[in-house]
This record gives C-alpha cells, structure tokens and sequence, in this order.
C-alpha cells in the first residue's frame, strides 16, 4: 500500500521522518490533523524538513471541481483518485454547524434504482487516508470561510459498511486525532447486517442510520434489492443490539416515493417498526430527490407533512430533512461524480 498524507500511521511518519527527534513527529501529526495545516504551512518546522514531509506524504485526492448551492450554504467537492476514479464530498453549511459528508466507495454494488450512485455501479473501495482526506480538505475549505466542522456523515456514495474495515480506521483516526466526538459520527447503512454487527463490536458508540425507505419486505425488495438478502425482520434485530451495546439513538432514513411508500398505511408499517425496537427511531422523511434513471417522482409537499405529523400522531418522532444542494447535484442520492448525466448542471465552477 502506498503512503498518503492523511493514511499514514504514527510509525510510517516515524519511518519517514528517520533520525528526526521524537518530537518532530509530534508536532507533524499535530499540524496533519489537529491544525488541519498541510506540511508547507507548517512554520514550526525547519524549512528544508517542510519540503520533505510534503513530498514524502503525497495527497491522495485530486480536485477536479468544486460547486457552490445557489445560497452558499453547500459546497460539493469533485476528486479524481491516484487510479482515476472520481468521487464527491459535501459540506454543508448551516448556522450553528457545518457538517461533511463523505463517500467511503468510488461508486456503489447496492443497486438502489432510486438512487444516482445505485444507478453507476461499483468502482472500488476508499482507503481509510481517502475517507479521512475528504473530511480534511473539506475542514480547510470551511476554516477559510471562518467555520469549524462538528460533524461527519457518512452518507456520501457508496455503502460503509461493505468497507467497514477502512470506515472503522478513519472513525478512529477523527476520534483519536481529529477529536471528535463520536456522538457527531454518523454511519448511514442500506442494512448490511454482518457490517452493523461488526460496527456494533467496536469501541467508539457512533450513530447508526438505516435507509429503510420501506417497512414491509415486498416493498422493500423492490426498492433496496439487498433486502433479499437481509430481509427487515433480521435487519431490525441488528439495530436492536446495536442499540443495546451503544445507547445511541438509531434514524431510519425514508425517502418518500409519490405513491411507493408515502400512503397513510406505509405510515403505520412504519411506526409499528420505530415502536418496537430497543430504543424508539428517530425517522429522517427526505423528499426524493430527482436522478436521472429513475422516472418516478418525489412526494408532494403537502403530502411529505402530512406523513410526517401521522407519524408523529403514532408516537413516532419524524423530521422532514431539507433538500440541500439540489441545484448542484448535492442532495441524497444525487452523487455520481459525473458518471451519469448531469441532472441539473446549472453550476459548476472550474476550482
Ligand atoms: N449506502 C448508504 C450511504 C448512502 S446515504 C445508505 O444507503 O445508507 C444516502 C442516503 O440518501 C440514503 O439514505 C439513500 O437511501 C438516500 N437516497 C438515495 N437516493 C435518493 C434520492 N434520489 N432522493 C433522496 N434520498 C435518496
């Protein structure tokens, strides 16, 4: 494997760095991922020694573009990887925080036709340095705009926890060294059971979110083919132990599908599910979200508040997520990094 700045371990910088006292490394790793400054800024070290740590530690992410949301407040990263494979990463601005959603594959194998990424097919997995990098360079894009990140996402392309073990090192490498709090860590899963154990095994208690989108098992099937595999019966006993070893609260995510799953009775499915686990799910109504090959529409807006306050009637909690970055192709589900054709390419700046 080939070194990369924000996938290097504390020993390989050690390495790197040979005769170099111990505190160098210190003070390197310390300006990688506490300061978020790369090694040329850093002016605590020797000049010549800066050189070296830049070109011994190369980045592993290449911008190709960057978009900006008509208001501002998203920011959508195109990178191109050391093998060509292109992946996105979204920061999203908002009052009191600013949170980075990052991609953990270079396409997707979980074949979602509602979904963009879904729809592009599989190219590879991320490295831990690539999951990491991501949340990095989105960090020095936020503190040049005066912003702090708090929180990371993983809900970018791809399915986490069909990578679990490179996810599980960059959740350790933002907790240990970036230090952030696991209760700002979010891992979003389509329901790969053996994955939601393996998380469920380790020691930080990040959140879980499921995408459910269906609470019956035909519907389900037809929306998110891997629930063939891990029908919802088995799938809610996984987020139960998750819950039991974690004490975190569980989100399913429910994109709403005009006519598919947003009648009053997907409602009651939904809630019986919310009522019966562990510890009551917090239920996240995303309006779907246009892409190009898939021709059904999203839910009415009157129809989206209406599903959530039956919802909420059931004595579940529901909330309607806002739409962000529909107009550069930044929302849920609208990630390809250009392997589809462009939904709604109204901007897209050259970075
Ligand atoms: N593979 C993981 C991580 C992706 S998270 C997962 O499935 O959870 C992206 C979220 O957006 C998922 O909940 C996904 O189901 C949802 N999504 C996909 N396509 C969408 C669309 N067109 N509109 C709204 N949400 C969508």
């Amino acid at each position: 494997m080939t070194i990369t700045r924000y996938g290097i371990s504390r020993d390989e910088l050690g390495s790197v760095l040979d005769g170099q006292p111990r505190y160098r490394v210190d003070q390197i790793w310390r300006g990688l991922f506490s300061e978020y400054t790369s090694p040329a800024e850093m002016t605590n070290l020797p000049k010549e020694l800066r050189a070296k740590v830049d070109a011994a530690l190369p980045l592993a992410l290449e911008p190709v573009t960057e978009s900006v949301s008509d208001r501002g407040d998203t920011i959508k990263f195109l990178w191109k990887l050391d093998d060509d494979s292109r992946i996105e990463t979204v920061l999203m601005l908002y009052p009191d925080r600013a949170t980075v959603c990052v991609s953990t594959q270079a396409g997707c194998a979980m074949a979602c036709g509602f979904c963009a990424t879904g729809q592009a097919g599989f190219a590879r997995h991320l490295d831990s340095g690539e999951i990491v990098e991501q949340v990095i360079r989105a960090t020095q894009r936020a503190k040049a705009m005066g912003r702090r990140v708090s929180n990371v996402v993983y809900m970018g392309m791809g399915e986490p926890l069909a990578n679990e073990e490179p996810v599980w090192s960059s959740l350790v490498r933002l907790h240990d060294d970036c230090g952030m709090s696991a209760r700002h860590l979010t891992v979003s899963t389509v329901g790969i059971i053996p994955g939601i154990r393996k998380l469920a095994s380790r020691p930080l208690p990040v959140n879980l979110a499921v995408s459910l989108h269906a609470a019956n098992d035909a519907k389900r099937d037809a929306l998110v083919p891997i629930n063939k595999r891990y029908p919802i019966a088995d799938l809610m006993e996984a987020c139960d132990d998750y819950l039991e070893a974690k004490g975190r609260r569980l989100s399913f995510e429910w994109a709403m599908i005009d006519q598919l799953n947003d009648q009053p009775s997907d409602a009651v499915e939904l809630a019986d599910l919310c009522r019966s686990r562990f510890l009551p799910a917090h239920v996240n109504l995303i309006p779907l979200n246009p892409t190009p090959g898939y021709p059904v529409r999203g839910s009415a807006k009157s129809r989206v508040y209406a599903f959530r306050d039956q919802l909420e009637a059931l004595g579940v909690n529901a909330t309607v997520r806002r739409n962000r970055g529909t107009d550069i192709d930044a929302a849920c589900g609208q990630l390809a990094a250009g392997q589809g054709v462009q939904i709604n390419p109204r901007r897209n700046t050259q970075d």
